[in-house]
């Protein structure tokens, strides 16, 4: 504080050293001037509070060397000034002394003629301020004499609380009253600006309820207290007549106006979410805020000189921070930035000129008033930006939050839709079929449940991969689909993808017919429906006839309830595979035969251990089967209880029962048995075993059977092992593996039933195997039949490129003997030349065979 006074007083110093040359000129009043200003008229002393009478007397007076306004800065102390007048001719109008300057709190003039005492007229700023029924003026303006006239002098002594300026003038009172309105006019627009913000966000505050408008409308209040002070507007209408008040109301409302100035930028910029460091300093600039409202009451005068170093600090703090902030991506900153770079620029030419560093004009005068009414006009952008902005957000968050709705009831539909339907095929599954079955069932519609299955595509999933089997599946299940959906009476089990067939498993078909609305039988028009869908595979080009299983049960004839309807559907399904019927609807025998075939699984163990179980041998003949050369051993069950059990039966019930491993470990002991038999017969010939596909899967049964044949002394070479061509679709890389332990061990392997799968030529020249035997349904027809003739003759080619044996099986009559023969196959086996037979009379048939 001293510093700054010592500042002021040396600044004093230099304007003095260039007003020594100046001199007082003196100035001539006439009533057809309407102005005047005294700037460069002065003389000046700063000085306690001296009566008039020993300022008359002294000598040493300051000169002033310009036009400029006398500006002391910041001191508590009284300056005097002086001024010679000329009026030639006594002053008809009313003329006043004008102080431009509101902040002066005591002002007293005396007008002297020629020094001569005492004054012939003395008035003060109080005085002219009781009288204020004339005119509100927002500046010191002293009535003078009306009859003045001749040489004058004027003294004059100013006081102020703040910055000690004294800009004289004269004005004649029309000219100054004019001025008056003009500046009304002024400070009306520019406190009206202020209201009519303060009415709108304070209503915008009341209506969101958002702290950030509270502390603007707050701010512009505390803004509008401190230009009422710095203007002389406060002064001259509101505390009229109490010139003290602006001395506190001063440091007051600036510091009012740094704290509701922090308080709205914290909130506006919401900036303790951004970085407590900043956040930090604006709180402890409020505190100091705070701080100086309280120091005021103590020390109006210092008060005053604070508020102004902390307008600054607070300015220069919430420029920053608005930097930082534009930095940290907050764009609404830079409305923010701009409004308090206005404002700075605004209040640093008012308090440059304040503490005297600039010249006073009307420019540095009024910067801050313009400076805040463009700052607040900007920061109410901001704040219209931020609603715009909330509102962007809010509805950025309503879009969010419907889009996870949307999502939500997406994946319901989708998990619906996963519950409803098949993954591979995107066809309804068993539970939307059920629905269906059941709606009609309720309705006491005659409806037929039809099951199909298509045993080839398990296979091919697990020879081929599942993605062809897969992508097989998915264009039969089109096909079939399509098919139904011409028909009548097929039930559309969803409309909106046409869809007629659910898919209860991979591989299996299931749909609905409406019994009443079909015309003729029902059997022979699901031939025809599930029938005839060769497909073709695009990666194997090949057509691929697609075998199938179809049991139909009808509703309510076969059941009453969905599930029993399901149950003898499948039955019939069952049916249809073993007795190789495409389509087998629902009969008392079906279920006959379900019910043996579950006796059958229950007696099948103990049959084995009871040695129920016998292994019939049937001859195999060379080419021109003459010479007995091999024998295929064959299952029989022969049953107490249910009579014969043909041998297929058997293994597929064995197989279906988990019971195949103890069958095939009994049946090659049995074998090697019988060819230890053969042998001590003298019967060198090959026997053929045959092996199902889970004895290929399991490498411990193909160890067992291979050290049986060690055991029992049988020469590895004299021993066949049958494996059917789709038994090598399942688990492949075990089943080769198994074949490979086969062939390594030095027996041999045939490929069973071929030309009823689909062995590709390339795939079966890596197989270890050493005979095809051309299934029977090929050589029982091959002597009728132009096309199975072709087969066997192909298949015999095929054979002899690979460098395999061919046998055929099913040799039933002398003409296809004879043809084989001539085609060249190796083997021959058939009724034509013996039924399988027991042991015994295998052996005696082989010795007559010999004899003869
Ligand atoms: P498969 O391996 O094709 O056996 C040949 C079948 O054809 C035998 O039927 C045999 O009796 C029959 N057969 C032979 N020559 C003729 C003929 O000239 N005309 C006709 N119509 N049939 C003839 P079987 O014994 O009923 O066996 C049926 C199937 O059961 C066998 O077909 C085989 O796949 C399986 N099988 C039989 N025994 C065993 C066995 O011990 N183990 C395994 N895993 N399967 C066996
Ligand atoms: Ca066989
Ligand atoms: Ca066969």
């Amino acid at each position: 504080m001293a510093k700054l006074h010592k500042w002021s007083a040396g600044f004093v110093v230099i304007s003095l050293l260039f007003a020594i040359t100046a001199s007082g000129k003196e100035l001539t009043i006439q009533d057809d001037a309407v102005r005047f200003s005294l700037n460069h008229h002065i003389e000046y002393f700063l000085d306690k509070d001296l009566p008039l009478d020993q300022i008359l007397q002294r000598e040493q007076w300051h000169k002033k060397h310009n036009d400029s306004v006398l500006n002391l800065g910041f001191t508590g102390q009284s300056v005097w000034l002086r001024t010679s007048l000329t009026i030639p001719e006594p002053l008809t109008r009313q003329w006043y002394l004008v102080i431009p300057y509101p902040l002066l709190e005591e002002v007293d003039l005396y007008i002297l003629r020629d020094k001569q005492q005492p004054a012939i007229y003395h008035t003060s700023r109080q005085e002219t301020e009781n009288q204020r029924e004339r005119a509100h003026s927002y500046q010191v303006a002293l009535p003078l004499p009306r009859d003045l006239n001749g040489q004058v002098e004027l003294f004059l002594r100013a006081r102020s609380a703040t910055s000690l300026q004294v800009p004289l003038e004269l004005w004649r009172e029309d000219h100054l009253l004019n001025r008056f309105s003009l500046e009304s006019l002024y400070w009306g627009a520019y406190f009206g600006v202020l209201f009519a913000l303060v009415v709108y966000n304070l209503f915008l505050f009341l209506s969101i309820r958002d702290s950030a408008y509270g502390y603007y409308v707050l701010y512009i209040g505390s803004i509008s207290l401190l230009m009422l002070c710095i203007s002389g507007v406060g002064s001259a209408w509101i505390w009229g007549g109490q010139p003290l008040l602006t001395r506190y109301a001063l440091p007051i409302s600036t510091a009012l106006v740094s704290l509701f100035a922090l308080m709205f930028a914290r909130s506006f910029l919401k900036w303790q979410e951004i970085s407590s460091r900043w956040d930090r300093s604006m709180k402890i600039a409020a505190v100091l805020a705070g701080l100086l409202i309280v120091y005021t009451w103590a020390s109006p005068i210092h008060g005053a000189l604070f508020a102004g170093l902390l307008g600054t600090l607070v300015i220069v703090l919430l420029i920053s921070v608005g930097l930082a902030g534009l930095r940290a991506g907050v764009t609404i900153a830079r409305y923010f930035v701009l409004a308090w770079t206005t404002f700075a620029l605004g209040t640093a030419l008012y308090l440059l000129n304040v503490f005297n560093f600039i010249p006073v004009n009307v420019v540095t005068n009024h910067a801050m008033q313009v400076g805040s009414a463009a700052e607040v006009l900007l920061l109410s952008f901001a704040l219209a930006h931020r609603i715009k902005d909330e509102r962007a957000r809010k509805l950025a968050a309503l879009r969010r939050q419907q889009l996870a709705e949307r999502q939500v009831r997406d994946l319901e539909m989708q998990s619906l839709e996963q519950a409803m339907h098949d993954s591979t095929t995107r066809m309804p599954n068993a539970s939307l079929l059920n629905q269906q079955l059941q709606t009609m069932m309720s309705q006491n519609k005659q409806v037929a449940l039809t099951l199909v299955h298509y045993p080839q595509i398990k296979d091919i999933a697990s020879s081929m991969g599942h993605r062809l089997a897969e992508e097989m599946f998915c264009q039969l299940m089109n096909k079939l689909n399509h098919t139904l959906a011409g028909q009548d009476g097929v039930i559309c089990l969803e409309s909106r993808q046409l869809a007629y067939i659910a898919i209860p498993e991979f591989g299996s078909a299931a749909f609905l017919i409406d019994v009443k609305q079909l015309e003729g039988p029902l059997e022979p028009l699901i031939n025809q429906m599930v029938g005839n869908h060769d497909i073709s595979v695009h990666s194997v080009r090949l057509p691929v006839f697609m075998n199938l299983h179809c049991g139909v049960a009808v509703a309510p004839e076969h059941g009453d309830s969905a599930e029993i309807l399901y149950q003898h559907a499948s039955a019939a399904q069952d049916r249809s595979e073993s007795s190789k019927v495409p389509v087998q609807v629902y009969n008392d025998e079906i279920s006959d035969f379900a019910r043996r075939r579950l006796n059958l699984v229950t007696a099948l163990p103990p049959a084995i251990e009871a040695g129920e179980l016998e292994l019939y041998l049937q001859p195999q003949m060379n080419s021109t089967g003459q010479e007995l050369v091999g024998a295929e051993i064959l299952l029989r069950w022969h049953s107490p209880r249910f009579g014969p059990v043909p041998a297929g039966e058997v293994i597929e019930i064995a197989e279906n029962a988990g019971l195949m491993d103890l069958l095939s470990r009994y049946i090659v002991t049995q074998a090697w048995k019988t060819m230890q038999t053969l042998q001590e017969r003298q019967l060198n010939i090959t026997c053929s075993i045959n092996l199902s596909v889970q004895n290929l899967t399991n490498s411990h049964f193909v160890s067992f059977a291979l050290a049986g044949i060690r055991e029992h002394g049988i020469p590895m070479n004299r021993v066949i092992f049958e494996v059917t061509e789709t038994s090598m679709m399942h688990n492949m890389d075990a089943v080769i593996g198994s074949l490979l332990q086969i062939a390594n061990s030095g027996c041999m392997i045939a490929l069973d039933d071929f030309g009823t799968g689909y062995s590709s030529l390339a795939y079966l020249s890596r197989l270890p195997i050493h005979e095809l035997k051309i299934d029977r349904c090929f050589i029982s027809q091959m002597a009728s039949n132009e096309n199975d003739l072709r087969i066997v003759q192909n298949t015999l080619k095929l054979a002899r490129t690979l460098n395999l044996e061919a046998v055929a099986e099913g040799v039933e009559d002398n003409s296809t003997r004879e043809l084989l023969t001539q085609l060249g196959c190796h083997r021959l086996q058939g009724y034509l030349f013996a039924r399988p037979m027991p042991l015994e009379k295998f052996c005696d048939w082989a010795t007559a065979q010999t004899t003869n």
